[in-house]
């Protein structure tokens, strides 16, 4: 989380944001300081977004170092396999929802799978599974539970590979050009086929209760924040249909939760007992428009 960084010496790779990310609106609100940075929110649309926030490159080089995944390289995950229980469960539940609306079936591509959980888990639920990670390390890890690993972005896809689902779970919020993003996803997509995004909800009840204090606010690296009413903007800036919203429930090790809420030293049993939180994120399925 954001206190646990020493921000010093980032200011040259800092950027100011002129204008909304989502609908280019100039005018804007702020709702919370962390500085250097701050969250503010687009009067127009209502997205809220990260400025000053760091330069895409600053911030890339983290996405690569496989360190991020481990908590070693300043920014990132605590330490992802210590949560890997808790996140099995999580993805094993939405799968079962997907499964009931429907949403499953055929091939399935996941944009940032990190080491590639959620792909093994969907192995009974999909024929075909492919993922995309910026670590070449990471990737590797992955490639056991994936039909096919890319390293990199969208944009190291075959220009004919299309896939009936494409998902991205916790990968919006941390996206410089939401909308050219979408577009990228779109052309990777079967006619009829679904675009699944997995967010934070800025104005879910987690951070209207917790405020400043949402665990969601990972900052410098999540850099927008979406809900319901802009991700439906996003769909329809991108010439997607919306179907469904739906909250999705995290599971987390309860010592992970006390340590969000800033109680330490909790006794190490704790990592053991794992708690569902629900509605952590909003899930927003976009159909692509035959
Ligand atoms: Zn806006």
């Amino acid at each position: 989380m954001y206190s646990k960084y020493n921000f010093s010496g980032i200011e040259e790779h800092l950027e100011h944001v002129s204008t909304c990310p989502l609908c280019g609106g100039q005018k804007h609100s702020q709702l919370y300081s962390f500085q250097p940075f701050e969250v503010v929110r687009c009067t127009h649309c209502s997205l809220g977004y990260l400025s000053p926030r760091l330069t895409e490159e600053a911030i890339m080089a983290h996405y690569r170092d496989p360190g991020y995944f481990e908590g070693s390289g300043g920014y990132g995950y605590e330490d992802y396999r210590l949560q890997e229980a808790g996140l099995r469960l999580s993805f094993q539940r939405f799968l079962r929802i997907l499964a009931k609306k429907s949403l499953t079936g055929g091939s399935l591509l996941e944009i940032g799978c990190g080491p590639g959980l959620f792909l093994d888990e969907a192995r009974e639920y999909f024929s075909h599974r492919v993922g995309t990670e910026f670590s070449a390390d990471i990737a590797q890890q992955a490639l056991k539970f994936a039909d096919k690993m890319i390293v990199g972005g969208l944009e190291h896809l075959d220009e004919t590979d299309c896939f009936d689902v494409i998902i991205a779970i916790n990968v919006i919020e941390h996206v410089y050009e939401p909308i050219s993003f979408l577009t990228s996803i779109c052309n990777h997509l079967r006619a009829g086929g679904m675009v699944i995004l997995v967010t934070p909800d800025l104005d879910g009840l987690w951070r209207r209760l917790f405020r400043s204090r949402w665990p969601s606010f990972k900052i410098p690296e999540h850099i927008i924040y979406f809900n319901t009413t802009t991700l439906r903007q996003l769909g329809t800036e991108t010439g997607l249909k919306e179907m469904d919203f739906f909250g999705f429930t995290q599971i987390f090790p309860l010592s992970l939760i006390l340590d969000k809420l800033y109680i330490r030293n909790a006794p190490s049993l704790f990592q053991r007992l794992l708690i569902p939180v629900p509605y952590t994120m909003i899930c927003s399925v976009l159909r692509h428009i035959d």
